[in-house]
């Protein structure tokens, strides 16, 4: 399998001299098979250029969206497959607070952009499977779902195909201070050796208290999680809008030197792993 990173940043777009690095764009992820099959993860800015690459084929688009908050679906009305007739756009909502499994559209109304829905010519399919029992089948994949611990709900995912195992868990708190959604405990076991760990890291501990209960989580805490889940290479992701390249590269030499097993890292906007 091969991640291909379109959209790193949390929050809001960054761009900017001090972010060329690490990127600016928020969040969207491509997973791509051996076999060609393609899965996008959130349609944050990233997926513009996504986008832009994938207008010159007509295959059909598949896209988990992990919540409805802005920087997870901003750059949806410029993805240009959506106007491209002939072109089949399998959407899956994630379940949220109030539940808005059409908001990813509706935000194309002719108010909060210039066009209506009803304008775009791709044929839009929205699915809504039975979660309950994963996994879920999209074109080879495999793909398990958990709820995020974040202000309104959403959905972590775990994509499987022949062998190998990537997780998307971002705009997840770790150690939310009200019950959580899914446990530390439970995170745990659902991401037990997987081979990639795509996860939040945007904050640090000067962020808190004033940060406890936003939805996200702390570098430390990602670094913790990777090692007591065995993971082997974990992506931290969700970059805060005010972290700047230097801020991350001193974080990232922070992580080089402390003696862990996980290969942890920064993700990088078009950074391609191949697993
Ligand atoms: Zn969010």
């Amino acid at each position: 399998m091969k991640v291909t990173f379109y959209g790193t940043r949390g929050s809001c777009p960054t761009p900017g001299e001090s972010t060329l690095k690490y990127g600016g764009n928020t969040a969207c992820v491509l997973i791509e098979s051996d076999g060609g099959d393609k899965l996008i993860i959130d349609a944050g800015t990233g997926i513009r250029v996504l986008g832009d690459e994938m207008v010159k084929n007509h295959e059909d688009v598949h896209l988990l969206v992990s919540h409805n908050h802005y920087d997870h679906i901003q750059g949806f009305p410029f993805f240009k497959p959506i106007y491209q007739a002939d072109r089949n756009i399998h959407i899956y909502p994630s379940e949220t607070t109030p539940n808005k499994p059409r908001a990813i559209i509706e935000q194309i109304n002719g108010s909060y952009f210039p066009l209506d829905e009803h304008e775009l010519r791709a044929s839009l399919h929205f699915h809504s499977p039975d979660w309950s029992t994963q996994p879920i089948k999209i074109n080879h994949f495999n793909v398990y779902r958990r709820t995020i611990n974040h202000p309104n709900g959403g959905s972590a995912y775990l994509v499987e195909h022949d062998g190998k195992r990537v997780a998307y868990v971002t705009d997840n708190e770790l150690s939310p201070p009200e019950t959580p959604q899914t446990s530390y405990y439970e995170w745990k076991e659902f991401l037990l050796g997987v081979d990639l760990l795509i996860h939040d890291g945007q904050y640090i501990e000067q962020d808190m208290p004033l940060k406890h209960g936003w939805g996200h989580s702390l570098i430390n805490e990602v670094v913790e999680l990777s090692e007591t889940s065995h993971i082997k290479q974990v992506a931290i992701y969700s970059h805060d809008p005010d972290r700047t390249d230097d801020d991350i590269d001193h974080w990232q030499n922070k992580i080089d030197a402390m003696n862990i097993s996980s290969n942890i890292f920064f993700a990088k906007e078009q950074q391609i792993i191949t697993i």
